[in-house]
């Protein structure tokens, strides 16, 4: 890891899709460990996951977060995987008073779900990185999340990781694996196309119209059924300024109605 911070840290987009590839070694968790590796040391992670939706908007503010397994039928290895980092109740505290869209709650009985841990314990297996968590108010829309987003802004210059941890496109309904691997490439056509529009309105900065997901036409819909997979993507962009590009990787559809499309900007 490289010990001189930055004045900016950049900001993450994970494709997180299944839990498994916090303890399987393939394409997507080994570019997870390169990040990690490749990446400034944080002070602390705040992490915005797809699988926190909370009516009002929380931080967790406890100082050891549990590791809370929020899957069901997967192989007791995955059971018994803990992600023990430490939490840092003064940056959850921090967070909510630099949001003034929202009264952020300080929760104390939440911890880190799979859409933070999966992807933490490969990019930083140590655990010794403290971690909080914002959740996703499921009241609101997508205008709502990325006008939240921008106030998260100073932090980056404080040392902070901010990744948002979701699927930009996400639809469990229609999921199709081929063969034994779940992993293995493959995309429904409007998955496919959904994954294109998305990386063509980011590239060009189109946000307002990524934040207005639900007039993005039927492939758009088809791939954000319900948005908790998507919202997080809002996190990551709001925070982009003008001087900072956008980065894709590990862009492959799998299980034909998910993309593990990410990004890093900064
Ligand atoms: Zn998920």
């Amino acid at each position: 890891m490289t010990q001189n911070s930055p004045t900016r840290f950049p900001v993450l987009f994970i494709g997180h899709g299944s839990p498994m590839n916090a303890i399987e070694d393939n394409i997507f968790s080994q570019k997870w460990q390169e990040l990690g590796k490749s990446l400034p040391v944080p002070r602390a992670i705040l992490c915005i996951s797809a699988h926190w939706e909370t009516d009002g908007t929380c931080a967790t503010a406890m100082p050891h977060p549990r590791t809370i397994h929020d899957f069901r039928a997967f192989p007791p290895e995955l059971y018994e995987k803990t992600y023990p980092a430490p939490g840092d109740p003064l940056l959850a505290e921090q967070c909510s008073r630099i949001i003034t869209a929202a009264a952020v709650g300080l929760d104390r009985d939440w911890g880190l779900d799979h859409g933070t841990w999966s992807v933490l314990s490969r990019m930083y297996p140590g655990a010794a990185i403290p971690v909080v968590q914002l959740s996703l108010d499921r009241t609101k829309p997508g205008s709502f999340h990325y006008a939240l987003a921008k106030e998260l802004a100073p932090l980056r210059e404080q040392g902070i990781l901010i990744i948002g941890s979701g699927n930009m496109v996400h639809n469990l309904g229609r999921m199709r694996v081929m063969g034994a691997d779940f992993n293995e490439p493959f995309g429904f056509d409007w998955a496919l196309e959904a994954n294109e529009l998305f990386k063509k309105l980011l590239q060009e900065r189109h946000h307002a119209e990524l934040a207005d997901y639900r007039s993005l036409g039927s492939a758009a819909r088809l791939a954000i059924p319900t948005n908790e997979h998507y919202l997080p993507m809002l996190y990551a962009i709001a925070l982009q300024r003008e001087d900072e590009e956008i980065s894709f990787f590990n862009d492959l559809p799998v299980a034909g109605s998910l993309t593990m499309t990410s990004f890093t900007i900064g």
